[in-house]
């Protein structure tokens, strides 16, 4: 694209108001906005692929957490890759790929010490939103460092059909775990846990309650539960400690939109045990990033890791894409096409 033909406008998604509850289209509104030249440093990209994330319903908030909230009357932001139209930046150059965090809009411009280059001769585009992205990364941080999975493990793995979770259970597996175990928010779900990502038993945490279902999957015990909902499973998952038993809170999707918080009763199951719930943050492990890539990026080549996504299409269509998300319509990562 020439100079002549660079977009001078674009649209973005704004945060109108805090939600309360579930988030309504009314919170929200698809605006136009004026595209800049790039400036010393800085990229002109048109996204292609938006990612959507369960962290961002925290964002629309302005309690306390460990990442800045939306402001209200701006654009929402979030993980994207895109093309670069423009370049002002030495090693960016028009049409390369980069992934960077100005996502929920369709054009971009932004240091270019801010993108990192991608590579769709490698991997698709959307995998570096998805497997090779922040949710592939969580899953093998939250395993490595924090589960350190050891031969013959019992693995249990909450919102395990989602991005980070269909990762984290074949991940598990692949790092020495006997028995992987899964639950997930629908039937044809589980049945993907088993025939596609090789868990050993699954089960639909909505067909009863969490902690029948788990003693019935893991009769022995688990020593490693990866949870990314919180809440009921949370509970459940204490209950069912072995000894020295490791609980890693990857995230809490369940209690995201619930005004109120369902905490566990049974704490004291962690003393009984000499069990440890460990909390993290991904942007914090970035050291691992280069085993991350050698290790997961070697699996999901080979095809010894199996991952799915769901695709809305359009910029229009982003903030369905995040509701759609986050009430569970999604198989593995959700991502918006443009
Ligand atoms: P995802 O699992 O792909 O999508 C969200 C899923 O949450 C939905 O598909 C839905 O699946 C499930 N869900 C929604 N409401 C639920 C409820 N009430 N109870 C149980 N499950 C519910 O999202 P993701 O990006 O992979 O994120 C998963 C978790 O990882 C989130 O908690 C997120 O905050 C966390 N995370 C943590 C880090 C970190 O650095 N610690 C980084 C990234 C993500 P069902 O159909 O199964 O209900």
């Amino acid at each position: 694209m020439s100079e002549q033909t660079l977009p001078t406008t674009g649209r973005a998604w704004h945060l109108e108001a805090r939600p309360v509850g579930w988030p309504t289209p009314l919170e929200f509104a698809l605006r136009e906005v004026s595209i800049a030249a790039p400036g010393p440093g800085q990229i002109l990209v048109a996204n292609e692929f938006l990612s959507v994330d369960p962290y961002m319903r925290g964002r629309m908030s302005d309690k306390k957490s460990y990442i800045e909230p939306y402001e209200v009357g701006e654009p929402l932001d979030g993980p994207a890759v895109g093309r670069v139209l423009a370049s002002n930046a030495e090693g960016f150059a028009v049409g390369d790929h980069v992934m960077h965090a100005l996502g929920w809009r369709d054009y971009a411009v932004l240091d270019a010490a801010t993108a990192q280059k991608v590579d769709q001769n490698l991997a698709p585009l959307s995998a570096y939103l998805g497997v090779l992205g922040l949710p592939g990364l969580t899953a093998y941080i939250g395993l490595t460092r924090f589960a350190q999975v050891q031969q013959g493990d019992t693995v249990f793995v909450s919102g395990a059909a989602g991005a980070v979770g269909s990762m984290a259970g074949q991940i598990a597996k692949l790092q020495g775990a006997a028995r992987v175990i899964g639950s997930a928010g629908s039937d044809d779900k589980v049945k993907l846990l088993v025939e596609e990502y090789g868990y050993d038993a699954a089960f639909n945490y909505k067909n009863g309650p969490v902690a029948e279902q788990l003693a019935q999957a893991a009769p022995d015990g688990i020593d490693v539960f990866f949870d990314n909902v919180g809440g009921e499973h949370l509970e459940a998952a204490i209950g069912a400690l072995k000894l020295h038993a490791r609980i890693v809170l990857s995230g809490m999707v369940s209690q995201y939109n619930d005004e109120k918080v369902v905490g566990p009763r049974n704490l004291w199951n962690l003393s009984v045990t000499r069990s440890k719930i460990l909390a993290f943050m991904f942007n914090e492990e970035l050291d691992l990033q280069p085993d991350f890539i050698r290790e997961v990026g070697g699996w999901a080549a080979t095809g010894k890791l199996q991952f799915r996504e769901t695709v809305f299409d359009g910029l229009d269509n982003t903030l369905d894409a995040f509701l759609a998300m986050m009430r569970g319509e999604n198989v593995g990562k959700m991502v918006v096409r443009l």
